[in-house]
């Protein structure tokens, strides 16, 4: 009897510790030709070294957001995402049984108020406004109770695609993955409970998209354990989790941003190569 009440008590302490998260901001940023990954509070960037996802250590030097220039918040060493995984996003098309998966590359990511660059042949770039979820520890065959482990945090992306390539290429290789088609950032937000934040875009600052992640169709612990099935999952790698409603085609010179609720806003310009 005693045990098992000391059982119920530890349970309650952890459900309540979980609901209670304390939230953390990380970035990667440089400054005097050093990148560094920090905890953001405020205004001001708390210097961290060490691998990001095995303990880092505060090192006690701290400088103000002003003075450094915020990168994206990860290397990742695989950029999965999902397409179609909002009913408003579908149209007239089913939904699909299970999450429709393609790749981006490495190259495509870029960070807060870095360009994207508009290519010289490209003649329909499209906006897609994303959570997106960073992996914190080895994922291979982990079920959805399993999945939030082996999450580190969320942030915003923005899974820029050309709609003709995507439409006429053989696979979605340039269409998704050409070089800064992937903005992301400005921070990785860990203890943030993922499952109902309000997502905007704007595009020069009208809004074009506004969904709560709840509408998602497959959530985050079943993108994780389902990609986990085939593809081992890394600590760094991240998974761009849909876009909802409708995209439009933008023009250089645009200023697109991605807002999510408790992480931040993404900016980027749109620069013609
Ligand atoms: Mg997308």
């Amino acid at each position: 009897m005693l045990r098992h009440s000391l059982a119920t008590l530890t349970l309650v302490a952890l459900v309540a510790t979980a609901s209670h998260a304390q939230v953390t901001r990380y970035v990667r940023y440089t400054v005097g030709g050093t990148t560094s990954y920090g905890i953001l509070e405020g205004q001001t960037v708390r210097e961290l070294s060490g691998d990001l996802f095995a303990s880092p250590r505060a090192t006690g030097r701290s400088l103000r957001l002003d003075q450094v220039r915020l990168l994206a918040p990860v290397e990742p060493g695989k950029v999965i995402a999902v397409g179609l995984n909002y009913l408003t996003h579908l149209g007239e098309r089913p939904a699909a049984a299970y999450p429709g998966l393609f790749a981006k590359m490495p190259t495509s990511i870029v960070g807060p108020d870095s360009d994207v660059i508009y290519p010289a042949d490209a003649t329909n770039l499209h906006f897609e406004g994303e959570l997106v979820v960073v992996i914190g520890r080895r994922a291979h065959d982990v079920t959805a109770a399993q999945a939030p482990n082996h999450v580190f945090g969320v942030t915003a992306g923005n899974d820029i695609s050309e709609r003709d390539w995507q439409r006429a290429d053989l696979q979605w290789f340039r269409a998704k993955a050409s070089d800064t088609f992937g903005p992301l950032g400005p921070a990785i937000v860990t203890g943030l409970t993922y499952g109902d934040l309000l997502l905007q875009t704007r595009v020069n600052g009208e809004v074009v998209q506004s969904q709560r992640t709840r509408d998602l169709v497959f959530d985050v612990p079943s993108i994780v354990s389902y990609v986990s099935r085939y593809v081992t999952l890394e600590p760094g790698d991240v998974i761009y989790t849909g876009t909802p409603g409708t995209t439009k085609a933008m023009k250089p010179g645009d200023v697109v941003e991605v807002e999510i609720e408790g992480i931040g806003i993404l900016r980027n310009r749109i620069v013609k190569k």
